[in-house]
């Protein structure tokens, strides 16, 4: 068939249009919809035939121009179309805050909650008893007050807009004393230096980066009238100085400074900042709520870290509180009523959904059995070997069936070529969150004779659900430690697909 002929055998939009399996798209998709994908599966197979050669039909199957198989075409495009941009994904990687797959997974309530909140109306701004206006600030500040001692608490939209919200509120005009130990990067473009700059604080930086001392915060402070007078050591640049506004601490949450070392504590912050009558800031970038040293994670957490008598202190809700996207800012009343009443509260201030999400997380703070049993960031770190390990026997199982014998170190190759055993891995927490701490866990190491371990990984992420692999000694390995018990037999399948 030449290429004239098949030009012409091309359906017309009204024709496919007329098609049952094309016509029922309409309820869903609407007609303006269904009749853009149809002209693009047109226009496609013309592009298509007008590349044949002049000789004829050589790569161009004229069934294709059949009215079926054009309805077809437009019903899998118009899928092709709906398909979310954002889809859940299984993460195999035992990475239990992985910044790239959206951080911590919420527990059962706080999405469930999500759902009833957003469905319809709420009382986000409003006093149901009174009948009047109410503030959303007041949604968890009694639940974070009771849960971590503060006297006063507030939530924006992540960590980094806290340290801005904190930093133009207490600090703008004036200068913040931070350890150069400290003056860390978070990722992207978020450096405690810049944020500083554009919160309109001036960043004074003290001690070396391993070494800090007490007495370096103390000597960096700047009075007023010292600051106004000039009454201070001239600076290499030449440039005037603005009075200490704060003293900061900032969590190196993402690396460790190790060896020759020295750090001034909160108390010693704390007691500086009293005796010249300075407010003391912690940025602890992890909210961590309960006391996990037993799991090897000797990080400091919320309620002890307020005990020490910071005034301000701040963290993010989706690292280890295992909640929602927030930056939660706690501390002293004056300080943040001040923030509630600056112009940035506003900018980045928090959705219904967001409060949903949280108010359902931190009510699991109530018993630290609870949270570490319902909230999966933190039932995740705290998982048994013994349950990791069983974990991984049912997943080669489901992987392998009746063939896997459950004997430890057993190896066991399936008809398709797939050889399975279940290993020992380190996992780790992740999302910049004690990079030194390694989780003893298990997974399934999966290895395909010839093919390569890259090939099997890249075939993973393009299943049904994609499944997120590690890649050690060239072998694919699925740690169970991030696999929820209700995904093992998606990842089965997924592994046998291969
Ligand atoms: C993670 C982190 C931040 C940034 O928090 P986001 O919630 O990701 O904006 C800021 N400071 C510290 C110390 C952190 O660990």
């Amino acid at each position: 068939m030449n290429k004239n002929e098949l030009l012409r055998r091309i359906p017309k939009v009204d024709e496919v249009l007329a098609q049952p399996l094309v016509f029922d798209c309409f309820a869903k998709s609407g007609r303006e919809a269904v009749t853009e994908a149809v002209r693009e599966v047109i226009d496609g197979l013309r592009a298509r035939i007008l590349t044949v050669d002049e000789a004829g039909a050589a790569g161009f199957n004229p069934a294709d121009l059949g009215l079926g198989a054009v309805a077809a075409a437009v019903t899998a495009r118009l899928a092709e179309k709906e398909r979310n941009r954002l889809y859940g994904v299984i993460n195999a990687t035992g990475t239990i805050l992985h910044t790239n797959l959206g951080r911590a997974p919420l527990c059962r309530e706080a999405v469930e909650n999500v759902a009833a909140v957003s469905r319809g109306y709420s009382n986000l701004e409003y006093d149901v008893k009174a009948g009047k206006r109410g503030s959303r600030h007041d949604i968890i500040r009694d639940l974070v007050v009771e849960l971590t001692g503060a006297e006063d608490a507030m939530v924006v939209n992540n960590n980094a807009s806290a340290t801005m919200l904190v930093l133009s509120s207490m600090a703008a005009g004036r200068e913040v004393v931070v350890s150069r130990g400290e003056l860390v990067e978070i990722g992207g473009a978020f450096r405690i230096p810049d944020i500083m700059a554009q919160s309109g604080a001036f960043l004074r930086e003290v001690g070396t980066t391993n070494k800090t001392k007490p007495s370096d915060y103390e000597n960096a402070i700047l009075t007023r009238e010292q600051a106004e007078a000039g009454d201070y050591p001239p600076e290499p640049d030449g440039a005037a100085r603005f009075a200490t506004g704060a003293l900061m601490k900032v969590h190196t949450s993402n690396y460790k400074i190790m060896g020759f070392t020295e750090e001034a504590t909160l108390e010693n912050l704390v007691e500086i900042g009293r005796k010249h009558k300075l407010p003391v800031i912690f940025d602890m970038g992890n909210g961590l709520m309960v006391d996990l040293s037993a799991y090897g994670l000797d990080e400091p957490n919320v309620p002890a870290s307020l005990a020490t008598g910071i005034d301000v202190m701040l963290f993010s809700g989706d690292k280890l509180l295992g909640g929602p996207q927030a930056g939660i800012i706690v501390g002293r009343r004056k300080y943040i009523e001040k923030m509630k009443k600056h112009p940035l509260a506003r900018a980045l201030r928090v959705d219904k959904m967001t409060f949903a999400a949280l108010e359902e997380t931190l009510k699991k703070y109530r018993d630290a059995e609870v949270a570490k049993r319902d909230i999966p960031v933190l039932r995740m770190i705290t998982e048994s070997a013994e349950t990791l390990r069983a974990r991984a026997g049912r997943l080669a199982e489901a992987i392998c069936g009746d063939a896997w014998t459950g004997e430890p170190g057993a190896a066991v190759t399936t008809p398709d070529g797939l050889t399975v055993r279940v290993v020992e891995v380190e996992d780790q927490i992740g999302g910049g969150s004690a990079p030194m701490v390694y989780l003893p866990g298990f997974a399934v190491a999966v290895t395909a004779g010839a093919r390569s371990t890259q090939s099997l990984e890249r075939a993973l992420r393009k299943a049904t659900v994609p499944v997120i692999a590690r890649i050690r000694d060239d072998q694919l390995l699925l740690c169970v430690r991030t696999i929820a018990d209700e995904e093992v037999g998606i990842v089965a399948e997924a592994v046998k697909g291969l």
